[in-house]
């Protein structure tokens, strides 16, 4: 493999002491193996210029540059995004029931290879190199292989969907099949692509799944396996969860092995106070999707309440259809403006949710040895930003530049486990994704799943 050297850039590497340093990151075998820091006096092409002489490397001339741990989403729904823009303006449950549940019992192998390969072209041309992502019922290997080809890096799960009022026949599953699927799709999955694809069991939520399906989901997390769902959304979700289960809907979870440190619970928008404390002291980790929440009207998660008890939380932008787009930047933007009005103007500071949007997410998929910081050892998943823009100018510390006044096309390169991913703002062959197709195949695809829900 490779070796590539990205040079002269401001890193804000994102590691314990958060240092900020001029200077180089040098890769090799899609490995962080030295970062070189710039002397004041002189100029860094120095030492990757003597760097490269012994030993050929590409080199990115990122001078002027800010160069970060790329985003990690902790929250998306990939199979969702021909469903973009049909969806609009539904609060949960009838969003589900007559929107998205149609739309993903409709989906056949061609139209989640569409949408794998459009969510990929729109993360990583927005600097999103790392996502948590729960699929549909079906075509999950295809999800998986389409991702693969992109260079993404992902941990998906199929959706276990055994239960619930209002779901199509095509996605309600019999217990046993969804969790043998799942097994399976472990099986193949897990650690594929050079490790890039990881799996996570994903029963969609508690009203999607019998007990006895949250049950044998748990005995797996309790044996190592990672999980990914749903809690406390909205208000309508979590009395019916307390009427038909009998408890609040995380305490639920909780008793039935649903948490801890290999658990990712997405929203917890409506989390009581015993539940922030349970979430705390077993390490489960919460996936904050401030667009998501606004759009279908949830509310606001209490996320510096969170964090200040000790709560691990990440972000996402979950799916088209409640968001619309998959933009980290915008998710960071918000995440940061979000809880001002009512916690106060120096609650969430861009530190602090830059932080989210990279360790954070990477703790949340469980590869924080891996990824979420520019270390040396660490998988090398970084992007470059050019701030030099009308709307970023002046720039005087990339941390507030990158979170407030960032858009995601000033993302200019993108790289994934060392692999050139985008260079110069466009996709490379080695993501197998041409722009225009993928936009034109997602058109047609996106209109032809249309009318099969119609039909
Ligand atoms: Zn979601």
């Amino acid at each position: 493999m490779s070796r590539l050297i990205v040079a002269g850039g401001t890193i804000v590497t994102m590691d314990a002491a958060r240092r900020i340093v001029r200077g180089d990151v040098i890769i090799d075998d899609g490995q962080i193996v030295e970062i070189v820091q710039t002397p004041t006096s002189a100029g860094g092409h120095d030492a990757a210029a003597q760097r490269t002489a012994q030993r050929p490397a590409q080199q990115i001339d990122a001078s002027g540059c800010i160069v970060l741990p790329g985003l990690v989403q902790a929250h998306t729904h990939l199979c969702q995004t021909l469903c973009r823009g049909a969806a609009d303006d539904l609060p949960l449950l009838a969003w589900l029931r007559q929107r998205v549940w149609p739309y993903e019992a409709a989906l056949d192998e061609r139209a989640m290879r569409a949408c794998a390969r459009l969510a990929a072209a729109e993360l990583l041309l927005g600097g999103t190199t790392a996502i948590l992502d729960m699929g549909t019922v079906h075509e999950t290997d295809a999800l998986f292989d389409a991702v693969a080809a992109t260079g993404l890096r992902a941990t998906i799960g199929k959706a276990m969907m055994d239960a619930g009022d209002g779901v199509p026949a095509r996605i309600l599953e019999e217990t046993r099949r969804s969790v043998d699927e799942s097994d399976a799709l472990a099986a193949r999955w897990d650690g594929a692509a050079d490790g890039r694809l990881r799996y996570a069991y994903a029963p969609r939520f508690v009203l999607s799944c019998t007990e006895e399906l949250l049950r044998e989901v748990g005995a797996r997390v309790h044996k190592g396996a990672r999980l990914h769902t749903h809690a406390s959304e909205q208000e309508a979700e979590i009395a019916i969860v307390r009427r038909e289960r009998g408890a609040d809907n995380i305490v639920y979870l909780e008793s039935l092995g649903l948490g801890g440190p290999r658990a990712a619970l997405a929203h917890c928008v409506h989390a009581t106070d015993d539940e922030r404390r349970r979430l705390a002291a077993s390490g489960t980790h919460v996936v904050h999707c401030p667009s998501s929440n606004l759009k279908l009207g949830s509310g606001i998660a209490p996320i510096p309440e969170m964090l200040a008890q000790g709560i691990h939380v990440a972000l996402g932008a979950d799916g088209a259809p409640c968001n619309n787009n998959l933009d980290g930047f915008v998710e960071l933007r918000l995440a940061a403006l979000l809880h001002k009005p009512r916690a106060g103007a120096t609650a969430m500071p861009a530190e602090t949710v830059l932080e989210l949007a990279t360790r954070g997410g990477a703790a949340a998929l469980g590869l924080e040895d891996r990824i979420g910081s520019l270390e040396v050892g660490k998988r090398a998943d970084l992007i470059v930003v050019e701030p030099r823009t009308p709307h970023a100018t002046p720039s005087f510390a990339p941390v507030s530049t990158l979170v407030y006044a960032t858009q995601s096309r000033d993302v200019r390169d993108v790289i994934v486990d060392g692999r050139l991913l985008v260079r110069n703002g466009a996709l490379t062959a080695l993501t197998g994704l041409d722009r225009d197709e993928v936009v034109a195949t997602a058109q047609a695809e996106a209109e032809r799943v249309q009318s099969r829900v119609r039909a």
